[in-house]
């Protein structure tokens, strides 16, 4: 008896310990693995039905099959589906939008994925997941139109453009140029308007405009600025380098400026001022310029630029400086500003209202406030010897800005006068001649308005 109750006990352990060790084995093994395939969608939530679905899904194991199918709210389409015959732990599929989709009356659909894997788990069935994804079908590329622009654009200078760009998922709008600068458009007047300043800068060859929408879908609408291009010569000046300037000047900014730190060769001084340290006064400038509101705006005003009195001219805008020494080409430059000069200390002021974006030193620059008028137009004053505003404030157009002076890479006292569009230097004789203005500002607003209103 008690033998066989022990032969018995034996028996009833072995038995534990193989169910135990079965359990063990199942719950371990990578052919009972309890992991869910992953299945994700490249999406932002719209489909343009254009390019197709990327989905993909994997597996701790390897999958055995999947299905795609699209549900609208009334009707079901089987997309693709597929068994695996051999190991696959990752796969990336492309589903291409059915010949059914383009008629579709749904524009919101979902598409469903169910992946299943090759583990015993699950009484041999193996792991199922199943993923949704919402998405919303946009077809129509954005309605985009100009209404109205400047006739011309000259090197170096500025124009004007209002255009119209509706879409119900619009993302993006931007004039894109030959020469890689994007142009930020800002809302105009009314709801799917928008107004820009675009530039040609003076070292551009040639210039070309672009107006581009792009929705969610991805679907996106092109408009070429038709400007008439006016090719304009800049001077190219030849300037010798003088041992009196090198010494003077140059030897007064290499102690002050970092860059030049340790180094005592003049010619060396010269074009580090005239090269590393303008690049980065450039860079600064550039920066602070760039930026447009997104606020809608009603109109835009800007009064003629006038900012010396009684001024002379002494260095014209777009000038390519090339310096040498002994005969030796040196370095080279290009002056983005107007030099005007009168008298020593004189009141600048630029005669139109403006937020105050900077009001500090920057280098060869000197001491220099920067105006910014909206519509992404800025106004520079470079070199000034005292300067009235503090960034940040609100300037009032009657104000004097700074005094001229001498300050930065300077030889007499005179104003260095920039405007910018968009961080982009162009010519100030524009915004100083009343007609052009009226041309390329003031009556294409006034055209556009005209237009928009009858809309
Ligand atoms: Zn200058």
């Amino acid at each position: 008896m008690n033998r066989g109750k022990g032969k018995s006990s034996l028996g009833a352990l072995f038995l534990l310990v193989m169910i135990i060790g079965g359990a063990l084995y199942i719950y371990t093994s990578e052919m009972f693995e309890r992991n869910l395939p992953v299945i994700s969608m490249d999406t932002n939530g719209y489909w343009n039905l254009k390019k197709p679905l990327k989905i993909s899904i994997s597996d701790d194991s390897s999958l055995k099959s999947y299905k795609i199918t699209l549900k609208t709210h009334n009707d079901e389409t089987e997309l693709q589906h597929e068994q695996f015959m051999v190991e696959n732990k990752s796969i990336n599929i492309e589903v291409k939008p059915p010949k059914s989709a383009y008629a579709m009356k749904d524009k919101n659909i979902k598409i469903f994925v169910e992946a299943i894997d090759v583990s015993k788990w699950n009484f041999l069935n193996g792991n199922r997941s199943v993923s949704e994804f919402k998405l919303k079908i946009d077809k129509r590329r954005p309605q985009l139109s100009i209404v109205s622009n400047s006739y011309k654009i000259q090197k170096g200078g500025s124009a004007l453009v209002i255009f119209k760009a509706k879409d119900d998922n619009l993302k993006n709008i931007f004039i894109q140029t030959n020469f890689g600068k994007k142009f930020q458009a800002q809302p105009f007047y009314k709801d799917g308007y928008y107004i820009s300043l675009i530039a040609w800068p003076v070292t551009e060859r040639n210039f070309k405009a672009t107006i581009h929408a792009q929705d969610y879908a991805n679907n996106e609408s092109k408009a070429y600025i038709p400007l008439y291009l006016k090719d304009r010569n800049y001077r190219v000046s030849n300037i010798k380098l003088s041992d009196r300037f090198l010494k003077g000047k140059i030897a007064e900014l290499a102690d002050e400026f970092a860059e030049t730190g340790g180094v005592v060769d003049s010619i060396e001084q010269f074009k580090i001022i005239n090269e590393d340290v303008r690049a980065k006064n450039e860079k600064l400038i550039h920066e602070i310029t760039s930026n447009v509101s997104e606020e809608l705006i009603n109109n835009f005003k800007i009064n003629k630029m006038y900012p010396l009195k009684n001024a002379q001219v002494v260095a014209a805008f777009g000038d390519h400086r090339k310096y040498s020494y002994n005969g030796e080409p040196i370095s080279e430059s290009y002056h983005l500003g107007l030099d005007m000069a009168s008298n020593a200390m004189a009141n600048i002021k630029p005669q139109n209202s403006g937020d105050v974006v900077y009001s500090n030193y920057n280098g060869i620059y000197g001491n220099m406030p920067i105006l910014s008028h909206g519509l992404g137009l800025y106004t520079l004053y470079g070199h000034c010897s005292s300067v009235n505003v503090n960034n940040g404030e609100f300037f009032s157009a009657k104000n004097v800005v700074a005094k001229t002076g001498k300050s930065g890479y300077a030889m007499g006292d005179h104003l260095h006068f920039g405007v910018l569009v968009q961080g982009v230097e162009v010519r100030p004789q524009e915004w100083m001649d009343e007609k052009w203005m009226r041309l390329n500002i003031s009556d294409v607003i006034k055209s556009a308005k005209d237009i928009i209103g009858k809309e």
